[in-house]
């Protein structure tokens, strides 16, 4: 079959690779379509838990084309959403309900080969069956979005708080709708793109503004007293530490973004103090497939304009560098034969 493969840290080849072969308790699943997501940046300059070479792809849905031998409930034309998530479900975090900090975590698309494939054999219990109005391009949203669900279990927006996202790229437009359906009044965005803040403002954004001499101004005018949830999704250092003029006293601020492993900010714990303030993270996602694939059927979240570009597999060294420069929203690689 074809394959995306990263040989090494930065280089990145578009090969034939053999088929992989089924365990008694996987399927093989024939891939429609990939996301392409910054942690596939991340492994592409080896700042991730990837060894080489490594077939990435973390984001993608597909058909179940074998099944293994002690596997139940899934068939062979079975369409299948993937949680890339391997959590053992017997370790301590696992048992726990902590499987994103599971002790022998695995990752489909990081710590074993992904979905820029034709093909892909992953545990059948990481597969959700897809329902058939979900199309392949949303099947491919389901783990970005799993993400998000999980982010907003891990905040507690009250009813009618104003919320501020730092960053508009595909996860910020993705936080912008979930959080209209959480409860929000406001939400305002900062972004530096300009077609992203027509975006967002689209995707139901109360305020969508560039950073700039006008920014303050325009937030105090929708939440004079500060913001009860203010969200990074930039990863930059420096907006991180803006982040927090904008917290409302009794304020969440959420670290969503992923900054580089060892970036450090300043900040005032006595600030934290005296406002009362709340410092919470959010790490991919946890057993939230289900409300991911029930916000996407049912229409609430839409994804569609989100996806900047489809290409081929042949294309993805091309597309992937435009995506790592922030040229491209959401990129989709179709990986079936293309050729
Ligand atoms: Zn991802
Ligand atoms: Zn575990």
């Amino acid at each position: 079959m074809q394959a995306v493969v990263f040989p090494a840290p930065e280089s990145i080849s578009v090969e034939r690779v053999p088929d992989p072969t089924c365990a008694p308790d996987e399927v093989v699943v024939q891939v429609a379509r990939c996301g392409i997501c910054g942690t596939d940046v991340h492994i592409y300059r080896n700042e991730y838990m990837s060894d080489f070479p490594i077939i990435p792809g973390h984001e993608f849905g597909g058909v179940i084309v074998e099944v293994g031998r002690d596997v139940t409930g899934y068939a062979i034309g079975d369409r299948v959403a993937v949680d890339p998530n391997l959590y053992c479900g017997h370790c301590d975090m696992c048992r726990n309900e902590m499987g994103n900090h599971c002790l022998n975590w695995q990752g489909v698309g990081i710590t074993r080969p992904g979905g820029f494939a034709e093909f892909t054999a992953v545990p059948a219990r990481a597969c959700y069956h897809l329902p058939d109005s979900l199309s392949d391009a949303q099947a491919a949203f389901i783990e970005p979005l799993a993400c998000v669900v999980h982010a907003m279990k891990r905040i507690r927006v009250l009813p009618a708080d104003p919320v501020l996202i730092l960053g508009a790229g595909p996860m910020g437009l993705l936080l912008v709708q979930a959080l209209r359906h959480v409860g929000a009044s406001y939400v305002a965005v900062v972004e530096k793109q300009p077609a992203r803040l027509d975006l967002a403002r689209a995707m139901g954004a109360s305020l969508a503004v560039a950073p700039g001499p006008e920014q303050a101004e325009q937030l105090r005018a929708i939440a004079p007293r500060g913001f009860g949830v203010v969200i990074d999704a930039t990863g930059v250092p420096a907006v991180i530490e803006g982040a927090f003029q904008y917290l409302r006293p009794r304020g969440q601020y959420l670290q969503f973004g992923v900054t580089p492993q060892t970036a450090t900010v300043t900040l005032r714990p006595y600030d934290i103090f005296r406002n009362d303030w709340t410092i919470i993270g959010s790490f991919a996602l946890c057993y939230t497939f289900l409300p991911a694939i029930d916000w996407l059927a049912s229409g609430a979240i839409d994804v569609g304009p989100l996806v900047s570009h489809v290409a081929p597999m042949q294309n993805f060294a091309e597309v992937f560098a435009s995506f790592a420069a922030g040229a491209t929203l959401k990129v989709h690689v179709q990986t079936g034969a293309t050729a």
